[in-house]
């Protein structure tokens, strides 16, 4: 038997990828300083594993910014604009991930997506009639070299080619079975070098497995892998899936020739089923995925235990590595000396999952009887001291706690003459520009530089500024500006009971860019008003309404590290009851409009169609109700989500049955807006009007066409303004100018009405 990971955190333990990166773009560092970053953040992490007894140590999971990039960027899947600017191998790497502006040229980056299921976001490659795959980059062979040099001899990992053919946008009018034969050969030539090198095993990642296959998916990945493994050139091809398991495929992964099949356990939920129902073939090696990859908490090893000695292998067939990279996770506890130890003692991050591969390696092999004892020993005591109230609060839940009455057609009546709104209401997502002097501020007051009254009254300031500002460009529903707000779940987290902080728990989420969710650690529980003294101020300042701002308890559970030995409903249920409880208070304290953000609603959407609704929509949707079920018919309750991605949810959407709901659009075509309109989608909406993702300043004429266009496709008594997300990451001046086009360009279309 034998360990290994798929692969391993590459940004360095302290971000030092990241800061060396931003210095490059800075030109602070030359590419040479910037690569000898890099080759210390690979030393260390072989390092790391060596020490740590793992066997086989992948290498080429190291990146830049994307692995998905790396491979089409060795394969010579560039579009030919970026070749066009001619600069350097780097370079264009880097103008393909983010943009290019300067004296070579000017083109936007290649697109961004979601990997998978994860926080993670990848690079899309594209193609075009032009594309000519051929292999020209060496990154994947430097690697495996740099690592032999240190006398070590890596599992060389790639995106694979069927993945990498069902991750990428085409272009042109090719179609990806028109590119089958040109890769295969391109894969052919890296195995050929890989095997020149030295190489024994090469993993190709083939995670698109996971989700539903058609017929034609499964012809096509045979198409690609039968020509490449009719001629192995010696080396042993290992299928790496993860994130799911292979129920539509592994009668043909076990019937081809593969020499290792990576499964993954623990989302896997018929992974084991499967090689149990249908066996192993004895000439194949299972690289078992049983630790995993994506929590942080402390593997249970009876548990393990019991579930490799189901697997139907010998022990030299078998190696126990990860669910998936762990990538997905933080470097190590040993970062985190704040943190208790009585918390600590239940954690795993990426240095402490080796660690348990080896102990189990161990245990196996009947040498790890003392970790064995401590792990049991841990788990037998209570890890939690319950908060009863919260758990009966949710076990009472009944079916009419998920409703709000009266109908959305009743309260749309009561809220019209309630609130006697203009046609086309004006309103903003919430933050407003975090400008240094914001930021200096929390900084001087978490470092103890300025008492919490001075704290407070900075922040009562700029919301003066704002509410004033506001009411200056003539917006009609206004907000506070969330000058208070860090981070739109860590500023619940923190106020709430059940959650955990780390200083350095930070994890990768596109590029070098990372974000540190917090811990959900116990029950949570709401213990006093988080938003209504901001609100309230803010209210008191102005005649027309002002919007209480939250966060939605589905998009708190999603950027947050979730409880393993509670589903996923449950504490999402928790989290409603801490929000409702807001809700009701901000209420209470004559706040007429409240918004309950929910950007990452379809974050955690199962990759598996079949599983949409009975395995996520099911209680999610629920969960946003019932924040809002007990308030007032003429309380309007507004929602937000950032992704126009939900034209296969629109009804889970409608569902949710909030007032009014804001999104971004302005990147989507307008097939959304005929789509709300043919679905009968009642909920009121406001399409954002131009894209705060850019610094860029939309005209009142281009706004005032966005607006006639919305009014082409929604039925105006439905349609609200709006920019398409919050404002806190942009400047000042461009959001003024932006906003007061916003307004006259409303004011515009009203006129012609
Ligand atoms: N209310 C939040 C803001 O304006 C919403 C942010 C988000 O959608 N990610 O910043
Ligand atoms: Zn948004």
């Amino acid at each position: 038997m034998k360990t290994t990971v798929i692969g391993y955190p590459r940004i360095g333990s302290h971000r030092e990828l990241k800061f060396a990166e931003q210095k490059y773009f800075k030109q602070a560092v030359s590419a040479d300083e910037l690569a000898q970053t890099a080759k210390t953040l690979r030393d260390e992490n072989r390092k790391t594993l060596t020490n740590a007894g793992i066997d086989q140590l992948p290498s080429n999971d190291f990146s830049y910014y994307d692995t998905t990039l790396d491979t089409a960027f060795l394969l010579n899947i560039v579009p030919k604009r970026y070749r066009d600017l001619n600069l350097s191998n780097l370079d264009e790497y880097f103008a393909e991930a983010r943009g290019y502006q300067g004296d070579k040229g000017d083109v936007t980056a290649l697109s961004m997506k979601k990997w998978f299921n994860t926080n993670y976001h990848y690079i899309v490659p594209e193609f075009d009639d032009d594309t000519d795959i051929k292999l020209v980059g060496s990154q994947v062979f430097d690697a495996f070299k740099e690592a032999k040099a240190a006398g070590i001899k890596t599992r060389p990992a790639l995106v694979g080619p069927y993945t990498l053919l069902k991750l990428s946008a085409y272009k042109g009018s090719k179609r990806p079975t028109d590119y089958a034969a040109a890769l295969v050969k391109a894969y052919d030539a890296v195995l050929a070098q890989l095997a020149d090198l030295g190489a024994e095993w090469v993993q190709l990642d083939e995670p698109s497995l996971v989700k539903d296959q058609s017929e034609a998916d499964l012809e096509l990945f045979t198409d690609l892998y039968k020509p490449i493994l009719a001629n192995k050139h010696g080396l042993k091809i290992l299928a790496q899936t993860y994130f799911g398991d292979v129920r539509d495929s592994y009668d043909l992964l076990t019937s081809l020739a593969f020499d290792g099949l990576g499964l993954d356990f623990i989302e896997g939920a018929e992974t084991l089923d499967l090689i149990k129902s249908k066996g192993f073939p004895t000439n194949k090696t299972l690289f078992a995925g049983v630790i995993n990859g994506k929590n942080i908490w402390k593997a249970n090893y009876d548990e393990k235990l019991a579930l490799i000695k189901q697997l139907p292998v010998a022990d030299d067939q078998l190696v126990l590595t990860t669910s998936c990279s762990l990538l997905h996770v933080p470097y190590t506890l040993a970062n985190e000396p704040q943190l208790d130890e009585k918390y600590k003692r239940y954690l795993a991050f990426a240095a402490e999952k080796l660690t348990e591969l080896t102990d189990l390696e161990q245990i196996l092999n009947g040498n790890g009887t003392d970790a064995l004892k401590a792990n049991e020993a841990l788990f037998a005591q209570p890890r939690y001291e319950e908060n009863e109230t919260i758990t009966k609060q949710v076990a009472s839940l009944k079916e009419s706690d998920f409703h709000r009455e009266p109908s959305f057609e009743e309260r749309a009546a009561i809220q019209k003459k309630e609130f006697n709104l203009p046609e086309l209401p004006t309103t903003t997502i919430g933050s407003f520009p975090q400008t240094r002097e914001v930021r200096r501020n929390r900084s001087k007051f978490k470092k103890g530089e300025i008492t919490k009254e001075q704290y407070d009254e900075f922040n009562r300031e700029q919301i003066k500024a704002c509410v004033e500002y506001q009411e200056k460009i003539g917006l009609d529903v206004l907000v506070h500006g969330e000058f208070e707000r860090n981070d739109m779940v860590e500023y619940f987290g923190e106020q709430l009971d059940g959650f955990l902080f780390t200083s350095n728990a930070w994890v990768q989420s596109y590029g070098v860019r990372c974000v540190k969710p917090p811990i959900i650690w116990g029950d949570v529980a709401r213990t006093h008003d988080m938003t209504v003294k901001e609100s309230v101020y803010a209210q008191s300042l102005t005649d027309k309404p002002m919007k209480g701002m939250l966060t939605g308890p589905v998009t708190i559970l999603n950027w947050s590290f979730p409880r393993e030995d509670l589903s996923p409903k449950e504490t999402t249920y928790q989290i409603a009851l801490a929000i409702q409880a807001e809700t009701l208070a901000l209420e209470k304290n004559g706040i007429k409009i409240i918004q309950i953000d929910e950007p990452a609603l379809r974050e955690n959407l199962p990759l598996r169609k079949s599983d949409w609704y009975s395995r996520y929509l099911d209680w999610a949707i629920p969960a946003f109700r019932l924040v809002h079920s007990k308030v007032e018919p003429s309380t309007q309750i507004h929602t937000h989500m950032c992704y126009s991605e939900f034209g296969d949810i629109l009804d889970a959407i409608d569902a949710m049955d909030a007032d009014v709901i804001s999104f971004e659009a302005s990147r989507a075509d307008l097939t959304l807006l005929d789509q709300l309109n043919r679905d009968h989608f009642k909920t009121h909406v406001g399409p954002g009007v131009y894209d705060i993702h850019s610094p860029r300043i939309p005209s009142e004429k281009e706004v005032a066409g966005t607006i006639e266009k919305i009014l082409k496709k929604v039925p105006l008594n439905n349609v609200w303004i709006n920019p398409d997300c919050g404002l806190k990451t942009r400047g000042e001046t461009e959001t003024t100018a932006s906003l007061e086009n916003v307004v006259a360009a409303t004011k515009e279309v009203r006129q012609e009405l």
